[in-house]
């Protein structure tokens, strides 16, 4: 293992993009090159996990790892204020097997306040802009770890992804983002924002690099119930190496027609909510629509797939529609609870004095979250109030299923299914850029993989009016290896493109 994982010249690079960017809330420039923590960590991948040609391994890459996962030594701010201060006691499963496998972690990555969001511009820390425009966000959650990525900073970081916080960022910034099966990869060190729909997920500067990281960190884990191992069968990880890849089938999800059906969703609910409901949806319909040039690189996707050799078809997900409100009613549900623990007494910062200890946990949870962060344990307590879980989260819940349905339908007539991340690319900060509702109903396209527990691929497509827009591959559980090599057969012949100033320093 070499002494440094950090080539020379490479503390001013550094430099010069962070004064850009603002990708990190801590950077350890000496980072300690040991793999201590070998011994603790058992992976155990399963019978799929004995890959035919194993991928390229992690050994002396250096990792960022956004602020909500766990490494011991360094913070785990969350982008809050509430937890600026702390250090974190412990390491998560998933960079412990990263170190084992010799990958050494540089540093924490801004996001938005516990994942919410999807600018980065709702961290309490601190700003990160686009590495391809300044003016523009790099998206979110996982904002900082995809624009480290972009920068060529790190060759791959970890996010987390509940409803596309991976996928997004990576979309915007123009590198691949893998969001694995629910359960591949462990939660432990994870700080929980929505449980059911998340896992950690990987920013990475090709498909390879993802399938090289995603095969040191997934695995069944003591510690971390939800974890299933690939079953055997499951497309193995193996690594390409410029073979062409398999043809494959390929569902295509028309974004029209999906951005179409929520007007009528929009009058459906209407019905029983009146005016105000078909105002709402009206707006998310417009939300949905894709922009001049995603559409463009989506038909471009469509093109460049086929003249691989894969074959395509139109297919339907009907459910789809109903996403954005199950999933917000589901996440929003979820972090009311697994936010409650930041009371200022076993974590977070607690206030000079109070008068009992109601009114410390007042103090420290109103001095310590944002307001989108309130807004959503609010909106949380709102869905699950006694007599009321019917008329929301239940119903949810069966709309979570109704998607998991389609995609199983769907799914067992191709190997995968495309669609684009986001209607959008970067977008700009306030006024010109998208409102908080927007962004929220921009979310369909990311969120339906996290209620249906599958598998999800961004990948650059390529770049548009001079900004990369990446599409997005959804696969049947476990079939992450599959999705890559579509992703890798693609980059052949498509390389992607990195912005300005962009230097390649790992191999
Ligand atoms: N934009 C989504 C949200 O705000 C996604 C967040 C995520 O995946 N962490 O909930």
């Amino acid at each position: 293992m070499p002494q440094s994982v950090l080539p020379d010249g490479f503390d001013a690079y550094l430099d010069a993009w962070e004064a850009k960017i603002g990708a990190f809330i801590e950077f350890d420039r000496n980072p300690a090159v040991a793999a201590a923590t070998a011994e603790r960590v058992t992976s155990s991948a399963g019978p799929a996990g004995a890959p035919a040609s194993a991928p390229a391994g992690v050994a002396g890459l250096p990792f960022a790892v956004k602020d909500n996962i766990a490494v011991e030594g360094f913070g785990l701010s969350c982008g809050s204020r509430l937890l600026e201060n702390l250090r974190s006691p412990y390491t998560a499963t998933a960079v412990a097997r990263l170190q084992a496998g010799g990958a050494v972690v540089v540093g924490k990555t801004n996001l938005d306040e516990f994942g919410m969001g999807s600018s980065c511009d709702l961290s309490a820390l601190k700003r990160t802009n686009n590495p391809w425009n300044q003016e523009l966000v790099a998206g979110g959650s996982s904002g900082g770890s995809a624009a480290a990525v972009a920068a060529g900073l790190v060759p791959f970081a970890l996010g987390s992804d509940t409803g596309g916080s991976v996928r997004q960022p990576a979309s915007f910034c123009g590198v691949v983002g893998l969001k694995p099966t629910y359960g591949a990869v462990s939660r432990f060190g994870l700080v929980a924002y929505a449980s059911s729909l998340e896992t950690i997920g990987i920013v990475a500067d090709t498909a390879a690099r993802a399938r090289s990281a995603f095969a040191v960190m997934r695995g069944t884990d003591g510690r971390d119930q939800t974890t299933v191992a690939a079953p055997a069968g499951a497309p193995p990880l193996r690594a390409l190496g410029g073979e062409p890849c398999v043809k494959r089938r390929i569902g295509v999800l028309s974004p029209a027609a999906l951005a179409s059906s929520l007007g009528s969703v929009a009058e459906e609910v209407s019905a029983v909510d009146g005016e105000g409901a078909l105002k709402a949806g009206a707006e998310a319909a417009k939300a949905a629509v894709l922009e001049p040039e995603v559409a463009r690189a989506f038909e471009r996707a469509k093109a460049e797939l086929r003249a691989l050799g894969h074959e395509l078809f139109d297919v339907q997900l009907p459910s789809l529609k109903y996403g954005v409100p199950a999933y917000y009613t589901i996440a929003t549900a979820e972090a009311s609870a697994n936010l409650a623990r930041f009371d200022g007494i076993r974590y977070g910062k607690r206030p000079d004095w109070a008068e009992n200890p109601e009114e410390l946990i007042d103090k420290a949870r109103g001095a310590g979250f944002g307001a989108e962060v309130k807004l959503r344990i609010l909106l949380g307590t709102f869905v699950l109030r006694s007599g009321f879980q019917d008329r929301y989260y239940l119903r949810a819940q069966r709309i979570r299923a109704g998607i998991r349905r389609d995609f199983d339908r769907v799914l067992s007539g191709v190997d995968s299914v495309l669609m684009p991340v986001f209607p959008t690319r970067a977008f700009a900060r306030g006024e010109a850029g998208l409102s908080p509702f927007a962004q929220k109903a921009a979310d369909l396209f990311t969120c339906c993989a996290n209620l249906a527990g599958l598998p999800a691929l961004a990948f650059p497509a390529g770049i548009e009016g001079g900004l990369p827009v990446g599409v997005q591959l959804v696969g049947a559980s476990f079939s992450e290896g599959l999705l890559l090599d579509i992703a890798e057969g693609y980059e052949a012949v498509h390389p992607t493109v990195r912005p300005e100033a962009y230097k390649a320093f790992w191999r």
